[in-house]
C-alpha cells in the first residue's frame, strides 16, 4: 500500500514537473539564462539598423525589446533577422522573440503567437515622381520587395499582372529601383518613408497615396508560450499608459524625425 502511495505521489510529481518543462515556457528558460535574445532587423531603417557611430543595431523595434528585457532583469541579445528568416529562426530556438516589423496575420498566427499591436502602418509604393497616379498605373509592371513579406503577398493580390521581384531586404529593392530594374518599391508606408528620406537621390522619388493593406505589427513568440506572451503583453501596456510607448515612438517617427509619422494607434489590451 505503502508502495502505491509513493508511486501515485511519484506520478503526480512527475506531471507537474514535467508539464511545467514541457510546455515551451521561455518567460522561466529568460530568467534562468539571464539574457534574452531578440530577432531585429539590421537594415530597416527606424525599426533596427545599424547606428552609423556606434555600430550597434538601434530602431523602434530595439526599444521595445531592451524596455521587455530591462523588466525581465535580463541582459538583451540582438540577432539579425530578415523578413524570410525571422519565423525559422524562432522556432528552431534560436531566438526567444521576433521584433522585426512584423505583421499580425491569421496565416502567421498559425505558426507562432503574436503579442498586441505595438505600431500600425499600410502598405504602399515609392515610384518615380509623377509615374503613378493609381493602382492601375502599376499593374504589369516590375515591382520590388522583401522575401518572406506579408508586402509580397499583397502586391501579387493587388496587381495580378505586376511582376514581383522579392529581395533579401528592402534597401536592395530600393537600389533596384535607383538600377531602373523595377518601376516601384512596396511595402509598409514607415519603411519606405525612412528609406526614402535616407536616399540619396530622394527628390526624385515619392510615395503616392495609394495603400493596399493594413499592417498592425505584433512581437513574434514561440506557439503556446502563454506566460511569455502574457508578460510581453503587460509589459506593452504599461509602456503604454506610462508614456513610454509613445516617448520610443517620438524618438524615431516624430515631428523632429527624418521621416516623421502620425501616430495612428495606441497599445491596448487584448488587441
Ligand atoms: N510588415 C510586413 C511583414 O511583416 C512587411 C515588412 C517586413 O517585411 O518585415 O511582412
Amino acid at each position: 500500500m505503502r508502495r502505491l502511495v509513493v508511486m501515485v505521489a511519484a506520478f503526480f510529481f512527475a506531471v507537474a514537473v514535467g508539464g511545467v518543462a514541457s510546455a515551451a515556457d521561455t518567460l522561466e528558460a529568460v530568467k534562468k539564462k539571464g539574457v534574452l535574445v531578440a530577432g531585429v532587423k539590421d537594415s530597416t531603417p527606424g525599426f533596427g539598423f545599424v547606428d552609423e557611430k556606434t555600430r550597434e543595431i538601434v530602431g523602434y523595434d530595439v526599444d521595445f525589446v531592451k524596455a521587455i528585457a530591462r523588466k525581465l532583469g535580463v541582459k538583451l541579445e540582438l540577432k539579425p533577422v530578415t523578413s524570410a528568416s525571422r519565423m525559422p529562426q524562432l522556432t528552431e530556438g534560436n531566438i526567444d522573440i521576433i521584433a522585426a516589423t512584423m505583421t499580425r496575420t491569421p496565416e502567421r498566427a498559425k505558426q507562432i503567437d503574436f503579442s498586441n499591436t505595438y505600431f500600425f502602418t499600410g502598405q504602399k509604393f515609392i515610384v518615380k515622381k509623377g509615374t503613378v497616379r493609381s493602382l492601375a498605373d502599376l499593374d504589369g509592371k516590375r515591382i520590388g520587395t522583401a522575401k518572406g513579406s506579408t508586402s509580397e503577398q499583397n502586391a501579387r493580390k493587388a496587381l495580378p499582372k505586376a511582376t514581383i521581384l522579392s529581395f533579401d531586404d528592402y534597401p536592395q529593392a530600393l537600389l533596384a529601383l535607383h538600377q531602373g530594374k523595377v518601376f516601384a518599391v512596396t511595402t509598409d508606408e514607415s519603411i519606405l518613408a525612412n528609406l526614402l528620406s535616407k536616399a540619396p537621390n530622394r527628390d526624385r522619388y515619392e510615395i503616392p497615396d495609394i495603400q493596399i493593406s493594413d499592417e498592425p505589427y505584433g512581437l513574434g513568440v514561440r506557439k503556446g508560450d502563454r506566460n511569455f506572451v502574457a508578460f510581453v503583453n503587460r509589459t506593452l501596456v504599461e509602456m503604454e499608459k506610462s508614456g513610454e510607448a509613445k516617448k520610443i515612438f517620438n524618438k524615431w517617427f516624430g515631428p523632429a524625425s527624418q521621416a516623421p509619422l502620425k501616430r495612428n494607434f495606441t497599445i491596448t489590451a487584448g488587441k
